[in-house]
């Protein structure tokens, strides 16, 4: 397998790499940001996804706690009514952000909860107890679930409970038994989620538009557009064929920086969004007619996070431009979204200082970005408009020859 490090970043799928780090930052601060890679298949959109294991933050749980209680606010049925001194008394222990996967064979039982039987059936001391499920397990991490599209067309119940979790930030799910009482947790839970929108049932948005709407982010997967980007995968799959190596020392000492690094980024919370740029996404909301209240929120969130990825301490026009089609490829029609960047593009160009664009040469490396010298220009924002089909790439458009 390849390494997070390893695997060849081209303007195909930049922004799915960019969109993972942000919602592992936020969900380090406790705040969810949903994203939802679509895309055909070899894309490498789940594979991104989950090399993200190699790279995970450590947060602190009370030790033991199946629903990965922060000591500092216990929520779980058995810790939340605890004095801190019972909980000081029960130890603490640190591991690996949660990372689990819904697989399309799941159970109700499986992502929600369900009766633990190992307890009831325990002859020294039978007792009716909750197992909690995928989701409340995954509490303060990630829940990755591959084609959801599918997902949400043949399992309805789970979308339910999907819908709850992602409806409000932290979310919640509720854990029903026959017999005992029902149980409803809070979870703060990032939900990824990638599909095929060209492959059966079809896009997600037309499955259950309620659900496509949910995900903050949705990146549009493209494939590599220079020889030289093909070369690059062909030769590293070559070195990574076969062998389920062990990663070089080397390399895990990168991993383990990268992983340093976006927690010192959560850490470091203090960043505010300006006022005037506040005021322009409420203009583009009125102007542009956009639907939901949630795409201003997600731009919002996400353009603070670029920001913070960047390491820098003021949002600018640029962190928007950035996120916006990420934002907004699911909420509005492509001819908007053209539309919308390019008034964003011409305002830049336009007044000058909004976006600092005088050193769009010297730009600030993601603290990921910085490997063999290795970058990608994405980030800079355009001094003019551009087309639709070049800020995404080939196969996000249809033209009208291969209608
Ligand atoms: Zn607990």
């Amino acid at each position: 397998m390849k390494s997070y490090l390893q695997l060849t970043r081209h303007m195909g799928n930049n922004a799915l790499f960019l969109a993972v780090e942000m919602s592992l930052v936020s969900t380090l601060r406790g705040n969810p940001l949903h994203i939802h890679a679509e895309g055909l298949r070899g894309t490498g959109k789940t594979t991104i996804m989950r090399s993200v294991k190699q790279i995970l933050p450590n947060i602190t749980r009370i030790k033991d706690c199946l629903y990965n209680c922060d000591p500092e606010k216990p929520h779980c049925p058995l810790h939340r009514n605890l004095t801190p001194q019972e909980i000081a008394d029960l130890g603490t222990e640190e591991i690996p952000m949660p990372y689990l996967e819904i697989s399309h064979s799941a159970k109700i039982g499986t992502v929600a909860g369900s009766i633990d039987l190992s307890k009831i059936t325990n002859p020294s001391q039978p007792e009716a107890a909750l197992l909690p499920g995928i989701i409340p397990q995954a509490h303060r991490g990630i829940v990755f679930v591959d084609e959801i599209n599918r997902l949400a067309d043949t399992s309805p119940e789970i979308t339910d409970v999907l819908l709850d979790v992602m409806g409000t930030k932290p979310g919640r799910v509720q854990i029903e038994e026959t017999g005992l009482p029902v149980v409803e947790v809070p979870v703060s839970v990032s939900v990824w989620a990638a599909s095929n929108p060209d492959e059966e049932p079809g896009p997600l948005a037309e499955i259950r538009r309620q659900l496509s709407d949910r995900f903050d982010l949705v990146v549009s997967m493209g494939r590599p557009s220079t020889p030289e980007e093909v070369v690059e995968i062909l030769s590293t799959n070559e070195e990574a064929q076969g062998k389920d190596r062990e990663l070089s020392p080397q390399e895990r000492k990168r991993l383990e920086k990268l992983q340093n690094d976006l927690a010192d980024i959560a850490l470091q919370n203090g960043l505010k969004m300006p006022d005037y740029l506040t005021n322009f996404l409420a203009n583009l909301y009125i102007k542009y007619n956009i639907e939901s209240l949630r795409a201003l929120e997600a731009i919002r969130q996400a353009a603070l996070l670029h920001c913070a990825l960047r390491k820098r301490n003021q949002v600018l026009i640029s962190d928007i431009m950035a996120v916006l089609p990420l934002a907004l490829n699911h909420r509005v029609s492509p001819a908007t979204l053209t539309e919308i960047m390019n008034a964003v593009g011409s305002r830049i160009v336009g007044d000058q200082p909004i976006g600092d664009n005088s050193n769009k040469k010297q730009r600030e490396a993601s603290p990921s970005e910085n490997r063999e010298g290795q970058s990608t220009d994405d980030e800079a924002p355009p001094m003019k408009a551009r087309y639709l089909r070049d800020l995404f790439g080939k196969g996000a458009i249809k033209r009208e020859s291969e209608l």
